[in-house]
């Protein structure tokens, strides 16, 4: 099925949706499913799809995931296949994963007679908006009812790793993300008189620095945490001090003690000096995603497949990280696992990091993906 994935992939990466206007993409996946004879409905929580595929023989109920949006970065990768909107691109190999959960569809619903329950198929809108990502509403919609799930399984595919390998890791995977902005207001005026004012530039400079203490100095050694600053908006003119700074970041922790910890410090720290420097500061900080915990069952049953499908070998240990996912909202509510695809071309150097310009991945690892999806859902499915 190679030439057919890759196909598929190809036309979602030449038509790369933003967060919750996946309208194309949505209608390939949910007019492929119904050609299929897929039960579908479309139209879940804005731009996502759900098929379900019904077994021959009454049993339990697992959910594939796959996501379908893209992301606002301005593609460099050379190709027949190149971004066709500017500004626009699949950095994150979502094509992949919807290429790779219809063909594993096909094959599921080819096989539907031999199957002892259902395989349900989540297309969900939205995974990189961070704060409000497609799968919690898919779940307030109904995601997981009628019939009940009792695992879930996902696939992302990782740069990190070569085209033929499957990443495991059992327990915390992923981390919790959040964003804050601080708003810094001094008072502004001329360049050449800074004692006339209250600058906020060197406020926002002297509260960034500070911002490095609260991982080093106040979260255990031990423990994981990530505090960055992406953003910093301050001043038009290099002559003027401006009336505001504006600082953006993001949070990434896996204890729900050390998220409470650094949201309290993050505000009492840059608030505090504000103050102490005649400014004032406004925080908002706004949680995302929960830490993505596989469990360990889950993880179990993906190695299984892996180590039959890509061998003992090739079938390696995911280390933590740092970025996040919303399918830790299936995974707080069913067991299972979420797992990682290698697609670094074999023998190359050169890492194409996902969400960077000159992403790119192997399209020959795409088959091995299809063939662990569905193969886990059969396997859990056959063990009753
Ligand atoms: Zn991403
Ligand atoms: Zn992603």
């Amino acid at each position: 099925m190679a030439t057919e994935i890759t196909a598929d992939r190809r036309t979602i990466h030449e038509q790369p949706e933003l967060a919750y206007e996946e309208t194309q993409t949505a209608a390939l996946v949910a007019g492929r499913l119904r050609q299929l004879g897929i039960e579908t409905a479309s139209g879940i929580a804005g731009t996502g799809v759900v098929g379900l595929i019904k077994g021959g023989r009454p049993g339990k109920t697992v959910l594939l995931r796959a996501d379908m949006d893209a992301l606002p970065i301005l593609e460099q990768v050379e190709s027949g296949h190149r971004s066709r909107v500017d500004g626009k691109m699949h950095a994150c190999g979502h094509d992949g994963h919807t290429a790779m959960l219809l063909a594993a569809a096909r094959l599921l619903q080819e096989r539907r007679d031999d199957i002892a329950g259902n395989v349900k198929l989540m297309f969900q809108p939205a995974e990189e908006h961070g704060t409000r990502g497609g799968a919690l509403p898919m779940i307030e919609a109904g995601l997981l009812d009628a019939p009940r799930v009792d695992a879930a399984f996902a696939l992302h595919v990782d740069a990190a790793h070569e085209a033929g390998q499957i990443a495991l890791r059992s327990g915390p995977t992923m981390a919790a993300a959040d964003r804050f902005t601080v708003m810094v207001r001094g008072r502004g005026g001329h360049a050449a008189r800074p004692h006339q004012t209250v600058d906020p530039i060197v406020v926002a400079a002297q509260m960034i620095t500070a911002m490095q203490t609260l991982v080093s100095r106040e979260v255990s050694p031990v423990q994981q945490a990530v505090v960055t600053v992406g953003s910093l908006d301050a001043g038009t003119a290099f002559n003027v001090i401006p009336d505001s700074a504006r600082l953006r970041g993001t949070v990434r922790t896996y204890q729900p003690e050390i998220r409470d910890l650094i949201e309290r410090r993050l505000k009492e720290l840059t608030m505090g000096m504000a103050a102490a420097m005649r400014a004032s500061a406004e925080v908002e900080y706004v949680r995302g995603y929960p830490p993505i915990v596989n469990h360990e069952s889950g993880v179990e049953a993906v190695r299984r497949v892996a180590v039959e499908a890509a061998g003992e070998a090739q079938t390696v240990e995911q280390e933590m990280l740092m970025g996040a996912e919303d399918f830790s909202y299936v995974l707080q509510r069913v067991p299972g696992a979420m797992f990682y695809l290698g697609v670094r071309p074999m023998g190359a150097a050169e890492m194409r990091p996902t969400h960077s310009p000159i992403f790119d991945l192997d399209e020959s690892a795409l088959p091995l993906g299809t063939a662990v999806l569905a193969a886990t859902a059969l396997g859990y499915l056959a063990a009753g």
